[in-house]
């Protein structure tokens, strides 16, 4: 396959390749899913733009007010061993930690896993318990959007091909607020996963009762999926076995998985939805198993 490999050092110029050549160009980052995907011919791009030379896009930074801004460039590896991310955003490294191999850790990127939209993308579920935005420039200039409103189905998000991902925006998350992200895959990390979990939960200072609560479900449906009635059936409530299990099995009973996918059945995933929410809420609330009142 030929294709044009262009190099623009800066977004104003990233901008006006993508605009010279509307449906022909493919934005490339660690190019670990574009690769696949020419390889494959799923796609055949006349113009590959790396847009990896544009500096500043790969910061991880914090602000008291602003909260956390990670760019689209920072690579999933970076995610996993920075030190402030794990202290304050541990669900962020947690998951990027299960993103395949530690070769492509080092040059996926976050943008990409985002812009790639598969429903178990391993980075999407902890950012969207978190309520992360993500701010696009485009050639009308700039929109913020929450990340949860971005995916549009599988492979498809709201980003225009004329657009390029800037950055994560992600809050700060109220005191005694914790969470949990969960993969559930055979083959460890190196494979997609079957289902992935991840739950947020803040609690009353007592640290008791359940005050907030994000459930987020992967590979369960075309796009992350927040199992808000499940939230609802935590939210409020003193947080026991009898409360865990009936909040697991809403969970389960809101995932809708594709029938006929070859990485499990349709009653398989609605299984382990059920289990690892629970396994997930029971480690958030800090109950072990087994001992629940
Ligand atoms: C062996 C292997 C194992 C893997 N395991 C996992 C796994 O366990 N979990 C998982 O979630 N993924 C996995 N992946 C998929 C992949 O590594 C991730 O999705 C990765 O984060 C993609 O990032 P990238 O920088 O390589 O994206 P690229 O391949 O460069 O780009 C992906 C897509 O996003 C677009 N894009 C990239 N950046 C931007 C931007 N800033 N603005 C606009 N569009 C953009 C590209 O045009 C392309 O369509 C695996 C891949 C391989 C090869």
């Amino acid at each position: 396959m030929r294709f044009e490999y262009l190099e623009p050092e800066s977004i104003e110029e990233a901008l006006t390749i993508l605009s010279q050549h509307p449906g022909k160009s493919k934005i490339i980052a660690g190019g670990t899913d574009l690769m696949l995907q020419m390889r494959n011919k799923a796609i055949r791009p006349e113009y590959v733009v790396d847009i990896t030379r544009i500096p500043s896009l790969d910061d991880i930074a914090f602000d008291d007010q602003r909260g956390l801004r990670l760019g689209a460039l920072t690579t999933i590896r970076a995610l996993e061993t920075s030190v402030e991310l794990q202290r304050k955003y541990p669900i962020i490294s947690q998951a990027a930690s299960q993103l395949g191999s530690v070769a492509i850790r080092n040059v996926a990127t976050v943008g990409g896993n985002l812009c790639n939209a598969l429903p178990s993308a391993e980075t999407s579920q902890a950012l969207v318990a978190l309520s992360a935005q993500v701010r696009i420039i485009g050639p009308k200039g700039e929109r913020t959007i929450p990340l949860e409103g971005f995916f549009t189905g599988v492979g498809k998000t709201l980003l225009q091909p004329r657009e390029i991902l800037l950055e994560i925006l992600v809050p700060e998350s109220p005191p005694h607020t914790s969470g949990i992200y969960i993969k559930h895959s055979p083959r460890g990390p190196i494979d997609l996963a079957i289902v992935n979990v991840t739950v947020l939960m803040t609690m009353e200072p007592d640290q008791k009762v359940c005050r907030d609560a994000r459930i987020v479900l992967g590979a369960v449906s075309p796009t992350p999926l927040r199992a808000r009635m499940a939230e609802s059936v935590l939210k409020g409530k003193r947080v026991d076995g009898a409360l865990i299990d009936r909040a697991s099995q809403v969970a389960s009973d809101e995932a809708n998985p594709r029938k006929g996918s070859i990485r499990g059945s349709f009653e398989y995933k609605k299984e382990m939805v059920r289990i690892l929410t629970g396994r997930a809420i029971r480690e958030v609330a800090g109950l072990r198993e087994g001992v629940l009142e």
